[in-house]
């Protein structure tokens, strides 16, 4: 049994954030819009929202018939000589994986990057089962030796610089390595090699599945997939049931989408499709669908759009408080604007409620991803649950923060409650006030102008409005 999951404190953990990780992140998430928008500007804007709508929709459709389209794939994949594996929770998941590795007296595990195995904390328990296993890709490699934990979807190690890492293959690996992207990689490649021809087994996750076929496909720049998936001996995938398409017409929507998104290639450099058990491939292949709160997600017609998402990490660059926090504030496997609406849903608002509010609201995230998903309309329907409950989940906020959420609502609707409040706000802000601003608020509202100016209240708003109304502008 693993542990009780602790209560993520989103603010505590922004003050233990290195001071070099917001510059590290912000540079590198800023390369991967630059690369975006030439990619998507060369497509031409009306085709790209054209692509959009249509991803939206076709996902929208896939999730909303999984009790279709699910049974179709089990049937393509077992067809096909594979086996599928029903996982309801993580616990399961860890479960199935471990009994494959055991009843083969597997030792050793490559695994190709999979935020499905981090979501279920896979290796921890194939740990704990005495397997050793080893990240391939990359970034997964480079922070795996560090002990830590990704930071972003799709580049785990985004918050480090080349100097950086080339620091910890120097302690860790013990070589001589440069701060020079090639050199780096090629020690990890060197190092990676040897550990691909020995493993008893490779772990994947799956970029999607193909229902009308049963084919798992795997989008990787480094190669490292079609070695994990091919060289062991058996190979077993662990896929959100979220990940499913309908068919190969679908995909091509897709793949044009996210490869664009992430890094602003027009494609993957590896596009692996998988149906079973091939020739020249592994013995076994094992699939394990993984619903751990997916269907809960799934009943909540204000929030199921949150399964559409194809983890292209397009809302983390974008996003102004992961650019100013990095990944590992979120304390959670999914980070940034998706990671906030997903991670409560997964975790539920005890664990993870404090995230819905780790937004600014901007809305940039929901312009930029390629699927669509309205994440501020999400985010403010997780705030509700936080803060007055709703069918699926009680309150969890404070009382304090109920009241004056309350309170609040109703002088907002009350006008004469209103006047009255922005009168004495107005007479309050009166020693503090520098201009149109109030540069230093008192505790605990100290919190906002420790980082930035607050701007100063207007007690004539309702007149300035009627002016504007006037105005006609
Ligand atoms: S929510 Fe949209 S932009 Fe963010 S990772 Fe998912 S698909 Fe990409």
């Amino acid at each position: 049994m693993s542990a009780p999951v602790p209560r993520i404190d989103f603010r505590a953990n922004t003050q233990r954030v290195p001071p070099n990780i917001p510059a590290a992140t912000q540079k590198n998430a800023r390369t991967g819009l630059l690369h975006r928008a030439e990619s998507v500007h060369a497509l031409g804007d009306d085709y790209w929202e054209s692509l959009r709508q249509a991803a939206h929709d076709l996902r929208l459709h896939a999730i909303t018939h999984l009790d279709y389209y699910l049974p179709l794939l089990e049937e393509h994949v077992t067809k096909a000589g594979g086996v599928v594996h029903w996982a309801n929770d993580a616990g399961d998941a860890r479960r199935i994986v471990q009994e494959i590795a055991v009843a083969r007296g597997v030792q050793r595990i490559v695994k190709v990057k999979s935020m499905a195995t981090e979501e279920i904390e896979l290796n921890h328990a194939l740990q704990d089962a005495g397997v050793q296993v080893l990240e391939s890709d990359l970034g997964e490699f480079i922070v795996q030796l560090a002990g830590q934990k990704p930071s972003h979807l799709t580049a785990p190690a985004l918050h480090m610089t080349k100097e950086d890492i080339a620091a910890l293959f120097r302690d860790k690996l013990c070589v001589d390595a440069p701060a020079d992207p090639t050199v780096l990689t090629e020690i990890a490649r060197t190092r990676l090699r040897e550990e691909f021809l020995s493993a008893d087994m490779g772990i994947s996750g799956g970029n999607f599945l193909i229902a009308e076929t049963g084919t798992l496909v795997i989008l990787t720049n480094e190669g490292n997939g079609r070695m994990c998936t091919t060289l062991p001996p058996v190979h077993t995938a662990i896929v959100g049931i979220d990940k499913v398409i309908p068919d190969w017409q679908s995909l091509t929507v897709l793949l044009k989408l996210l490869a664009r998104s992430a890094t602003g290639q027009k494609m993957t450099a590896y596009v692996s499709f998988i149906t079973g058990v091939t020739q020249d491939g592994p013995r076994e292949f094992h699939l394990v669908l993984l619903d751990n709160g997916r269907t809960r997600i799934l009943q909540d017609e204000h929030a199921r759009e949150t399964l559409l998402c194809i983890r292209c990490g397009a809302c983390l660059n974008i996003c102004p408080v992961y650019n100013h926090v990095g990944g590992h504030a979120y304390g959670a496997t999914y980070q940034g604007p998706i990671g906030a609406i997903l991670s409560p849903q997964l975790l539920g608002t005890k664990i993870a409620g404090d995230l819905p509010f780790a937004s600014s609201l901007c809305g940039a995230c929901a312009e930029i991803c390629p699927v669509k998903i309205p994440i501020p309309e999400i985010l403010l329907h997780l705030r509700r649950r936080v803060v007055e409950g709703d069918e699926i989940e009680r309150a969890v906020a404070p009382t304090v923060v109920r009241a004056g959420g309350k309170l609040g609502a109703f002088a907002l609707g009350t006008p004469w409650l209103y006047n009255l409040g922005a009168r004495l706000l107005k007479i309050a802000q009166a020693p503090l006030r520098r201009d149109d601003w109030l540069p230093a608020l008192l505790p605990p509202l100290n919190r906002w102008t420790m980082a930035r100016p607050f701007p100063a209240f207007r007690a004539d708003f309702r007149a300035w409005w009627k002016k504007r109304g006037a105005r006609g502008g």
